[in-house]
């Protein structure tokens, strides 16, 4: 039987997904609720209110009659906190990453994405049918090379050229140098496309992102769902970039738009986010990140996402496991999540964890290390 035959086969490397039962009271070292926000009474109640007045569901896609003035209010304020011209909400940043790199590129398009790029990203690149070149993560020596090797052989009619990296990285925890990117960018004449899915909330002034100066060849995603403690995700770029995206992008014409539970939750956020509260929050998070640089000497420390790399994928999972034993839970990553040989124990932290539970998580770290 195929199906059976297949999940052998995973079980045996090691590689079998399940999705756990966590007890209660567990320490969540694994979350991507950097702020606790999920969890902020400001922001269920936002979730309740406006579900009260616009309903559970949204009931059809936003081009249909799932808009709402909620959704509106959300983009105005998302537009102003990033300072830029517009911005378009998508239903996920999976969502996003499907529907607007698609609609960037086609089959006249190279593509010039970096290795470690999230799986969403891979998609939305096949989905394009766009010439994808990888380049090795971070590396703009080689980024510049390839983009002058196209430039060459484009001659007259040139395919245009994108580059997409993250701004923070999902599974390293390191940071693109996006000034470099910027620079390369202009130089060939590429559109810059910046998956901010773990930096807006947390990095910059008021957790506006790393990229705080929104050009006419950069847009920028951000996702609601991690710092913001909601769902859904945003395309922040010019007013004519959100007219084309709402004209091309597949995944924003064809899907029921976000329940308003979910944009009343945003908003909220969002304005946590902006305040002197939300600025106590990111000290927090910051102040328990440097504990951990200190303690545990992981040459890291860009971001609250700690990447602690065991190579064996059965290793790994063990090392969970072992942790969960002692009500610690800090998931393993393994292939095709990351390359293959780098199974690695994915620790997050979050403004909501106290001095007391990151001392007991070091204590723990230290019997499996
Ligand atoms: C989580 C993540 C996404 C997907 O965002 P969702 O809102 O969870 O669908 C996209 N890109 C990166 C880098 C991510 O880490």
């Amino acid at each position: 039987m195929f199906f059976e035959d297949e999940l052998h086969s995973l079980k045996v490397q090691g590689l079998l997904r399940e999705i756990k039962k966590l007890p209660k009271g567990i320490l969540n070292f694994c979350s991507n609720d950097y702020l606790g926000l999920s969890q902020h009474p400001k922001v269920i109640e936002g979730a309740i209110q406006a579900s009260k007045k616009y309903g559970a569901g949204s009931g059809a896609a936003r081009l249909v009659s799932g808009n709402n003035p909620l959704m509106e209010e959300l983009e105005q304020c998302l537009t102003q906190w990033k300072k830029t011209e517009a911005v378009l909400l998508f239903n996920s940043g999976y969502h996003a990453n499907i529907g607007v790199i698609p609609a960037l590129a086609d089959e006249n398009t190279i593509i010039f994405s970096d290795e470690l790029n999230h799986a969403s990203i891979i998609d939305g690149c096949r989905l394009s049918r766009a010439k994808v070149q990888v380049y090795p993560h971070n590396d703009m020596d080689h980024l510049e090379k390839q983009l002058a090797a196209h430039r060459q052989s484009a001659a007259s009619c040139e395919p245009r050229a994108l580059i997409i990296t993250e701004s923070v990285f999902s599974m390293e925890g390191d940071l693109a140098p996006l000034d470099d990117l910027k620079k390369i960018a202009e130089k060939y004449e590429a559109l810059l496309y910046i998956d901010e899915a773990h930096a807006v909330g947390m990095f910059g002034e008021k957790g506006r992102g790393r990229v705080c100066h929104i050009s006419e060849n950069i847009l920028t995603m951000g996702t609601l769902g991690k710092a913001f403690g909601s769902y859904g995700a945003f395309i922040a770029g010019s007013q004519v970039m959100k007219k084309y995206l709402l004209n091309k992008a597949r995944s924003f014409i064809f899907a029921t738009a976000l329940p308003p539970a979910s944009v009343g939750a945003s908003l909220a956020a969002l304005k946590i986010i902006q305040s002197r509260e939300g600025e106590k929050l990111r000290e927090e998070l910051w102040s328990s990140v440097d504990v951990l640089n200190q303690e545990l000497n992981l040459c890291q420390g860009d971001s609250p996402i700690f990447s602690i790399r065991m190579g064996d994928a059965k290793k790994t999972m063990q090392a969970s496991t072992k942790l969960l034993r002692n009500n610690i839970y800090i998931q393993g990553i393994r292939p095709p999540t990351v390359p293959a040989g780098t199974s690695r124990l994915r620790l997050t932290l979050s403004a909501r964890h106290t001095v007391r539970e990151i001392k007991k998580l070091l204590e723990n770290l230290k019997n499996i290390l």
